[in-house]
């Protein structure tokens, strides 16, 4: 896990709400937190991130596996994406020093990309890019498919209006299946997933450890706090706690590791002795830290 925040991070430059002051401070347990990102590696040598947040040159220095060798050789070539938010691809443009970038991310992404934030075509005039479309459902190997992963992406559908219409709808966002082919095991990706409908809990079933979207408790959490009037959906986000919300969709799946991430800084979960924190406990679900580890 290299970054466990939602955009802005724990943190946030431009926010005094009462999660941010005490992480400031440090008058409640609280640690700080990178915009959301992960590794994932079957040898330890050959990694491949999921998203590439804009704090990525850190979260590479704070994790020694993904350092280069003297000849500037780094064991991290691909960069897969579950859509177009620039806190998930604003990271790719810090890493035009390299080689070459590969990029897995569905039409719709590589679209918004490309035409919208401009993200891929500005990275394109640094170093090569080599766009690998990302079809769901498809089992694809990762790498040369010596490493013994693979992967398979669903669609998650979102109704949160485009900043920059013109892409498909369809694989506008994504999760990520990755499966170890060794052992069977399997890790899933969700940072972003406006509403767990039946299809995408189907998604679920049966993985060891889930890396679920966490951004906001509530669903009016942004207005309670009188920060924005937009709700948690309107940002393509499921709350954690109330009806349709992802504690009461999620506690029941039996899945080995349930972990929340991409927490956005205004959640009371970010405070360790927090009663919504406790409510996690007893449920037996984790928040995320930079940092944690998972093995499947
Ligand atoms: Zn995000
Ligand atoms: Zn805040």
């Amino acid at each position: 896990m290299l970054g466990s925040a939602a955009g802005g991070g724990f943190p946030q430059w431009n926010c005094g709400c009462p999660q941010c002051r005490a992480v400031r401070t440090g008058s409640r347990p609280c640690v700080p937190r990178s915009q959301s990102s992960i590794a994932v590696s079957a040898d330890r040598k050959l990694w491949f991130l999921f998203n590439a947040s804009p704090d990525i040159q850190s979260q590479i220095e704070s994790f020694p596996d993904l350092h280069p060798d003297a000849g500037r050789a780094v064991p991290l070539q691909s960069v897969l994406l579950t859509d177009a938010e620039l806190d998930h691809t604003l990271g790719l443009l810090l890493m035009r020093e390299g080689r070459g970038l590969e990029v897995h991310a569905t039409e719709s992404v590589h679209e918004t990309l490309t035409s919208g934030t401009g993200v891929l075509r500005t990275l394109e005039a640094y170093c090569p890019v080599k766009w690998q479309p990302v079809l769901p459902g498809a089992e694809v190997p990762l790498g040369d498919g010596s490493n013994g992963l693979s992967y398979r992406a669903f669609d998650v559908p979102t109704v949160k209006p485009m900043r920059f219409p013109g892409a498909a709808t369809y694989g506008r966002v994504v999760g990520y299946r990755v499966t170890d082919c060794g052992s069977g095991r399997s890790l899933v990706y969700l940072p972003c997933v406006q509403q767990l409908t039946p299809d995408v809990l189907e998604e679920l079933a049966d993985c060891s450890a889930l890396l679920v979207d966490g951004t906001c408790w509530q669903d009016d959490e942004m207005s309670r706090l009188g920060l924005a009037s937009k709700t948690s959906r309107d940002m393509g986000h499921v709350p954690i706690a109330g009806p349709g919300g992802s504690l009461e969709l999620l506690s029941p799946l039996s899945i080995d590791r349930k972990v929340y991430t991409h927490i956005n800084n205004t959640n009371p979960v970010l405070i360790q002795d927090s009663p919504e924190r406790r409510i996690l406990d007893q449920h037996g679900i984790e928040v995320a830290a930079d940092g944690l580890t998972i093995e499947i």
